[in-house]
């Protein structure tokens, strides 16, 4: 697992092709903590169709914020977040282990449960658990963790409430 910088990510997302084009989801779904942002809630900086009013302005949160299909040509097109309603991010924190995270909009809470996907993140557990670079696979609705993805199916969580976003991202 890797940090990427800024210019990490617009390299990588321009090696693989990938941009954002006219998707925010991360701009709503996501908190952005120097803004007093919540999740769920559009920043008041977003402009659809146009992107980030204070681009060059803005937060360290958003600039270094890594959305894996952006920066990850293994995840297909098909998890595009506009497409599947998902955002797949990892948290590296030095106290909690790497998870790989799937935020769902709020409005499909179990897309996760459709196929591609579900399969795809079944796989992602099982490399998880066996691939050199160990993590976790966690579903969360915008207000807390509901599931934990394993190679075999996906169990329920006691309610717990999402972190941050990471400050970097990884390479799986
Ligand atoms: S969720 Fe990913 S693809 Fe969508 S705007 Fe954010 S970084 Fe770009
Ligand atoms: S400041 Fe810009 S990049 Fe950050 S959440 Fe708001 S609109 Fe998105």
């Amino acid at each position: 697992m890797v940090t990427l910088t800024e210019a990490d990510i617009t390299q990588r997302s321009t090696r693989i092709g990938r941009q954002c084009g006219g998707c925010s989801l991360c701009c709503f779904m996501l908190d952005v903590v120097e803004l007093a942002k919540p999740q769920n809630m559009w920043c008041p900086n977003c402009r659809l169709g146009e992107g980030c009013a204070i681009y060059h302005d803005r937060p360290g949160i958003c600039r270094g914020y890594t959305c894996a299909w952006l920066v990850n040509g293994s995840w297909p097109d098909y998890w595009y977040p506009l497409q599947s309603k998902m955002i797949i991010d990892f948290e590296a924190l030095p106290d909690r282990p790497v998870t790989l995270r799937v935020h769902c909009h709020p409005s499909y809470p179990d897309v996760w449960r459709q196929e591609p996907y579900f399969t795809d993140l079944k796989r992602r557990a099982e490399r998880g658990q066996t691939g050199p670079n160990r993590y976790r696979v966690m579903i969360g609705n915008g207000r807390e963790w509901t599931h934990l993805v394993l190679p075999d199916g996906a169990v329920p969580l006691a309610a717990q409430k999402p972190g941050p976003p990471p400050p970097g991202a990884n390479d799986d």
